[in-house]
């Protein structure tokens, strides 16, 4: 009798979708937000009300570690693949249009199994890169990354975006990193994202998570230096419990798995 009530919620599920109390939750919206160059230390010292919200109601740690080297592309392709630079084949930090793309399996890949519609958007040309099939939207924008990841979010579906931030990798090696100019740059960065934030946790039974590629010291990023390979982690979830990630210690790599563990859980 239980199992016959089961199977008839389930069919209810599918017949009226996913957000009803009776059905096993699933996320409507997973958004995957790269500040680069962000200094885990900077979420203690600057004003962050969008990001602090989000590390209050979620998880967060300042225990993370980047790859080796610490360079955008090379992070990215390891945090997309969940494999080290010798690993995935990506060890050099350029890319340029024309050129071969990412060959492993990526995390667009993993959520497209599980039914989303994915986009990408990311604000440095050489991240076209981790394009692949499994990308149904992706645009390279300088300065409109933010609006169009927004603006993809409010289509009618279910959707998987990995939004890149770019200005903290240009304010760190002009003012230097955690610099006055830089935290008001992340002031900055939080609030342009209030919005996009707000429209992802309005349309409820979401997963959030923001990140970073690396970070850098004095005027500096890339190097050898302990502070270079320092990165933050936040997840906010409304459907699945996150508390578990608190001030874990975290590799880039691992993105990919933690991530996947979660689209599970949440199906
Ligand atoms: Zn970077």
């Amino acid at each position: 009798m239980i199992v016959r009530a089961f199977l008839i919620a389930v069919m209810l599920c599918a017949l009226i979708g996913s957000n009803n109390d009776v059905c096993a939750k699933q996320f409507n919206n997973v958004l995957i937000i790269s500040i680069d160059a962000l200094h885990p230390d900077a979420l203690k010292k600057s004003k962050i009300p969008t990001l602090g919200k989000l590390m209050k109601s979620g998880s967060y740690t300042l225990n993370g570690h980047s790859t080796e080297p610490p360079k955008t592309l090379i992070a990215h392709t390891a945090m997309f693949t969940g494999l080290s630079p010798g690993e995935n084949g990506k060890v050099g930090n350029h890319w340029a249009p024309g050129k071969t793309t990412v060959k492993k399996e990526t995390i667009f890949d993993t959520a497209s199994r599980h039914g989303f519609k994915t986009s990408y958007f990311y604000s440095k040309e050489k991240l076209g890169y981790l394009v692949n099939p499994a990308v149904d939207v992706h645009e390279w924008s300088r300065d409109g990354a933010i609006d169009s990841a927004r603006s993809f979010l409010i289509t009618p579906g279910r959707h998987f975006t990995f939004l890149h931030v770019s200005g903290l990798d240009q304010v760190g090696p002009e003012y230097g990193w955690l610099s006055p100019e830089y935290l008001e740059e992340l002031f900055f960065i939080d609030d342009y994202l209030s919005t996009l934030v707000d429209t992802v946790i309005g349309k409820r039974n979401y997963l959030l998570i923001v990140t970073s590629d690396h970070a850098g010291h004095g005027k500096i990023h890339g190097s050898d230096h302990p502070e270079d390979y320092r990165l933050p982690l936040i997840i906010s979830s409304d459907i699945v419990d996150v508390k578990r990630f608190q001030g874990i210690s975290f590799s880039v790599t691992e993105l990919k798995q933690l991530l996947a563990n979660l689209l599970e859980e949440a199906s």
